[in-house]
């Protein structure tokens, strides 16, 4: 089969168009006329008939036609132009703030205009504010044949520039016209050009309605191919990785055993089946590449103990990276204890280790006598070398960018082969996203919590009572129970958050002065965090003031309240993180979201949906429908999923099918790669991930 594609012409080709229109157009993302027929509409005015001013509708835009009654300038509290506009059915008035004195006699009584506006309701009844308008002359056509479309612009382009220059791409495209790659099963009744053509110009009984909201078929059927190619990138990028060889590494059943007979509990039945899915995926020869999801609190270190074991086992390195010195340090705890029966013991390389001790661990990496290290960001750096590394666990992955974790497993040997891959979250993904961002990960999840765990009740409070919840710290610390008080910052500047949790901590000394306060922030040097952090687990701090640097692992079980100022600041799935740290114990635990009033409608309800649930997938689809899905991957994943015209809020229905017809497409790999071009073009930096 032959296909030809869209016609690849460059920008200049069209009338209009010089280098410096095209250096706009490239501001756009627009480098091709192909670019520029997918610029889609970010909406249409109808200006394809005239509406009686009697059945105006309000909030709506319309053009009408009439005789000028009156023209006036008033004072009021700012000077304006009214004009009194009448049709045989009604009239309107026109206003405007902003004209000349040749306008306002040209707006004569008796003249005749034809304007294009909004409708509101103001003091005389029905106005229109700034409508364009011009006289009617007679030979003028009367309106427009299409609805109009407004191209998303700021600056530089107007839109009579936008719809010239798509009208000549849209013609260009009917002569070289490109094979439908969609099969005409799934096309929604539209070929691309239909599709392309109708919406850049719709029929004036085109259904606006639809339209708007990104759901007319011929929006489907472009949004239905952009999320078919989208697959297949993923599934080609996932059988890039997978024909590297890894090292197979099969589980050890004595060291298990051994394993399981040094835990103080017992794991549960989801710890059980991950664990089992994991080290099914180690026994192959090919990389594992796994993302383990499971709620704050439900075990996922052990999960990770488990597969490191199994590596160790066979001869081979492991690397956990943990996003800060905190976890780094609490996981070599975690890990000494469970491991040390098998006489393993972990190393942790943060950034705080130098000279001498840095250098003689990254020797003993590099030769292999170190058979697992627990580090920061530190493990990136370039003279840090294994002698083989045959697994590579990242925990909190959303900490981390992709290409972080991917520096980590190149740093394997050719010898060894490419480290196996497991990677962490607590934040768990939305289904709808992790089919578009994760489709090259398998994913496991746990989906239990250890048994006796109680639910965290979480109330909302207005900063204006401080003084109360300062009393309620007092209370539950004097029934040996011990408090986290977290200060927020937009801020990501150190510094300031520093700042603030220090002036904080010194309010609460003050008003709390029998009890031991103790404060942890970034800025701290490392020896002192630690210092703070054992104190706290010790029992001999009552309260700790921190930042958000106990945001991910910290674990300590006695604590049972969390006061967290400013959290309409955080986003949900932060929220959600940071109250993981209470409810950890057999007792009752207590957040407190101590809120700046006045809240908005949407802080509100995020913050409702804190008190509601305490079930992580149910607050990520929450913070999802809130804040989108850039905010809620952050910024340093989205730019792995950005669409030019799906859009996962509006078309999350169609990623079923999507990658339903992506899978019978792979039997045809001409066209599957036309497909991964047209939509994902240059970003060939897939390949690479
Ligand atoms: P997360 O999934 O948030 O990383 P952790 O691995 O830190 O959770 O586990 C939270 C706490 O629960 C730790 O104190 C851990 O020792 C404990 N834990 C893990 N698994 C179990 C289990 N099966 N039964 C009881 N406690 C468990
Ligand atoms: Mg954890």
């Amino acid at each position: 089969m032959s296909t030809t594609v869209l016609p690849q012409l460059e920008l200049k080709s069209l009338r209009g168009v010089g280098p410096k229109l095209a250096e706009k157009l490239s501001d756009y993302g627009v480098r091709s006329v192909e670019d520029l027929l997918f610029h889609l509409p970010l909406r249409y005015q109808d200006r394809t008939r005239i509406t009686p001013i009697a059945a105006l509708q309000m909030n709506s835009e319309a053009v009408i036609e009439g005789e000028i009654r009156a023209a006036d300038i008033v004072f009021g509290r700012r000077r304006s132009l009214v004009a009194r506009l009448q049709d045989g059915s009604g009239t309107i008035t026109l206003r405007f703030f902003h004209f000349s004195a040749a306008q306002k006699n040209k707006l004569s009584p008796g003249s005749r205009i034809r304007c294009f506006g909004s409708v509101r309701r103001g003091s005389s009844g029905l106005e229109m504010f700034h409508p364009e308008y011009s006289h009617c002359e007679s030979a003028e056509p009367v309106v427009e044949e299409r609805l109009t479309a407004i191209y998303p612009s700021t600056t530089g382009i107007s839109q009579k520039q936008w719809r010239s220059l798509c009208a000549q791409a849209l013609t260009l495209l009917a002569r070289n016209a490109p094979t439908d790659l969609l099969p005409a099963q799934y096309n929604y009744g539209f070929s691309l050009i239909e599709a392309l053509d109708y919406l850049h110009k719709p029929p004036p009984d085109a259904a606006l309605g639809l339209l708007q909201e990104g759901r007319h078929p011929a929006q489907l059927r472009l949004a239905m191919e952009e999320l078919v190619a989208h697959h297949l990138a993923l599934l080609r990028l996932r059988s890039q990785q997978q024909s590297v060889e890894s090292p197979a590494l099969p589980q050890c059943p004595e060291s298990h055993q051994a394993l399981l007979k040094a835990l103080p509990f017992q794991p549960t039945a989801a710890q059980q089946r991950v664990i089992a899915e994991i080290s099914q995926d180690m026994a192959q020869s090919k990389p594992m590449l796994r993302l383990l999801q499971g709620d704050v609190g439900s075990g996922k270190t052990l999960v990770a103990a488990s597969a490191a074991l199994q590596a160790i086992s066979n001869g081979y390195q492991v690397a956990v990276m943990a996003p800060t010195e905190i976890l780094a340090e609490q996981h070599r705890q975690n890990f000494s204890s469970w491991l040390a029966p098998l006489a393993i013991s972990p190393a942790v390389l943060t950034g705080r280790l130098k000279g001498k001790s840095r250098e003689a661990l990254l020797q003993q990496l590099a030769s292999g006598d170190i058979q697992l290290v627990i580090g920061t960001h530190a493990l990136f750096q370039s003279d840090v070398q294994f002698n083989k590394l045959g697994l590579v666990v990242v925990d909190e992955q959303h900490r981390f960018g992709v290409h972080q974790r991917l520096s980590l497993t190149e740093k394997a040997t050719a010898r060894s082969g490419r480290p196996h891959q497991l990677v962490m979250t607590a934040t768990p993904i939305p289904r709808t996203l992790s089919m578009v961002a994760y489709a090259d990960l398998d994913c496991s999840i746990i989906d239990q919590l250890p048994p006796g765990r109680q639910a965290v009740s979480t109330a909302l409070i207005d900063a204006a009572r401080r003084q109360q919840v300062i009393e309620r710290i007092a209370s539950a610390c004097a029934s040996g129970r011990q408090a986290y008080w977290v200060c927020t910052l937009v801020e990501e500047s150190d510094v300031l958050q520093a700042q603030a949790a220090e002036s904080t901590a010194a309010e609460l000394r003050e008003a709390l002065p029998h009890l031991g306060i103790g404060l942890i922030h970034g800025r701290l040097p490392s020896k002192e965090k630690e210092a703070v952090m054992q104190a706290f687990k010790s029992g001999q701090l009552a309260l700790l003031v921190a930042t958000t640097v106990i945001e991910v692992g910290v674990d300590v079980p006695n604590a049972s309240l969390m006061i967290i100022e400013n959290p309409e600041r955080l986003g949900l799935a932060q929220l959600h993180q940071l109250r993981g740290r209470v409810g950890r114990g057999d007792t009752a635990s207590h957040c407190v979201l101590l809120y700046q009033s006045p809240l908005s409608a949407n802080g509100r309800e995020r913050l409702s949906a804190m008190r509601e649930s305490n079930d992580g997938f149910y607050i990520a689809e929450k913070d999802l429908a809130l804040r989108g899905p850039g905010e809620v991957l952050g910024t340093r994943q989205t730019g792995d999923i950005s669409f030019r015209i799906a859009n996962l809020e509006l078309h999350a229905d169609l990623l079923e099918q999507a990658q339903t017809i992506g899978n019978t497409l792979r039997q045809q790999p001409e066209l599957e790669l036309h497909l991964i071009r047209r939509w994902t073009g240059e970003k060939q930096r897939f390949a690479n991930v």
